[in-house]
């Protein structure tokens, strides 16, 4: 039984997580591919509402093992922190594995982070300042240091003189900032490394092991493939890839042993930060669309950007990532509205474009196209099979359906676990 992959086709926070803790329920494994403790996933079930930054959101499922893979980078006082946090409330996290391989987000990437952010000034990225970014790169220019690291204290000792060193340099003679100790610094990873020694393992070989042995196998990616480094709004992105191919290299997962790729999409946008937003509402429509989505970041609290479904650049995410069935979350939230918007274009000077353009000048230009369909004003909340969706919701779904040329399987109709449809249960 091969491997499934979740990933938000939007700008993030689509509800992924939930619809990972219900599915893990048949599953053997998660393995969150990418990003870092900047994601935020909450899963609401009847003991309470959990919010996941970097463990994986099959956590919730016992006899579920929830991998972080060597896509992921890792803070590791925010990791441990979960992890204590978990168990404190009864959550078995004995199933947890971390790849030898991830990269860890020290102090001086969050450091930088938020110094860099402020030399952009108006330009900023709106990043979580989690120091992911600054992690990312030092991966891609060979400066990381990996969890493999932090279990021999030789070579910890060794490489983190180096990068702290190197970081110190910058951080004085760039940004005129105050250094970081290196004996507190490496104290405090070696201390936080015996914590999740046990749970450090080649997670390839695991996740490799298990597909061979036929059991279900969930990737999960953070964030959504808008913010995809290649294909999002550059440089408004994130610095990993949160797409279907992503998924595969941060998991440790062959695409050829890809049985289904699950786009979650909710049934309008949001985005956090900053970069180009072309179906962006902001007016009474995009602040209720807010206050009934309850839309504000998990972990910072910002409220998010709103707007109708951007089906231009949900078909692009959809396409790239090969997308076989489609979650539709947070419907519910549109029970209220007489009609309902959908972008189904950019107007880009005189030309309406259906593709999202690289330049961002087109992009932060461009005016939406929009086709309104009826709304249901209908309480969906209670509803439980998919026939029994309102009329007008299944036209909404199946217009969407044709426009990303793949089917609704699954649709969330409030946040907890029971609120989500199986239209195949
Ligand atoms: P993720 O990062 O993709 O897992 O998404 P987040 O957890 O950041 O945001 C999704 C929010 O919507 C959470 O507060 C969920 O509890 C909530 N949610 C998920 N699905 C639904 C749904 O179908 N309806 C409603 N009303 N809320 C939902």
């Amino acid at each position: 039984m091969p491997a499934t992959i979740i990933m938000g086709g939007q700008w993030g926070d689509e509800g992924k997580g939930k619809l990972t803790d219900a599915l893990a329920a048949n599953a053997a494994m998660v393995v969150r591919a990418n990003g870092g403790s900047n994601a935020g996933h909450t899963v609401q079930t009847r003991h309470g509402t959990f919010k996941l930054r970097l463990v994986p959101s099959g956590i919730l499922n016992p006899r579920v093992r929830c991998v972080i893979g060597a896509g992921v980078v890792i803070e590791l006082a925010t990791l441990v922190g979960e992890l204590r946090a978990l168990q404190e409330r009864g959550i078995d996290t004995s199933g947890m594995l971390i790849s030898d391989r991830a990269h860890l987000v020290l102090p001086f990437h969050k450091r930088l982070d938020e110094l860099e952010e402020l030399r952009r000034e108006q330009d900023e990225i709106g990043t979580t300042l989690n120091g992911n970014g600054p992690a990312y790169a030092d991966k891609a220019s060979r400066h990381g240091l990996r969890v493999c690291d932090l279990l021999h204290p030789g070579v910890l000792r060794r490489k983190l003189a180096i990068e702290v060193d190197a970081k110190n340099h910058h951080l004085s003679k760039v940004f005129g900032a105050e250094p970081i100790r290196f004996e507190a610094l490496y104290s405090d990873l070696l201390e936080l490394a015996e914590f999740v020694r046990p749970m450090v393992v080649p997670t390839e070989v695991v996740v490799q092991d298990a597909i061979e042995a036929g059991e279900r196998v969930i990737v999960e990616c953070a964030q959504g493939a808008m913010l995809d480094i290649d294909y999002g709004t550059y440089p408004f992105v994130t610095s990993s890839s949160p797409t279907a191919a992503g998924a595969c290299q941060g998991a440790g997962v062959a695409p050829s042993q890809v049985e289904a790729v699950i786009g979650v999409y909710k049934a309008y946008s949001t985005r956090v930060g900053g970069g180009p937003m072309p179906a962006e509402l902001l007016d009474d429509t995009g602040e209720l669309i807010r206050q009934r989505g309850r839309e504000w970041g998990v972990n910072t609290g910002r409220p998010r950007r709103t707007g109708w479904f951007d089906a231009v650049a949900a078909r692009q995410t959809s396409r790239l990532s090969g997308v076989t069935e489609i979650a539709m979350t947070l419907v519910d939230v549109l029970d209220v509205f007489e009609s309902i918007g959908l972008c189904t274009g950019y107007r880009v000077g005189d030309e309406v474009v259906n593709h999202v353009p690289a330049l961002l000048d087109d992009l932060d230009g461009a005016t939406p196209e929009l086709h309104f369909v009826p709304g249901w004003t209908k309480d969906t909340t209670e509803i439980r099979a998919f026939s029994a969706l309102p009329t007008q919701l299944i036209q909404y779904l199946s217009e969407i359906e044709t426009r990303l040329g793949a089917p609704v399987r699954y649709v969330g109709v409030g946040p907890d676990r029971e609120q989500l449809i199986d239209r195949r249960a």
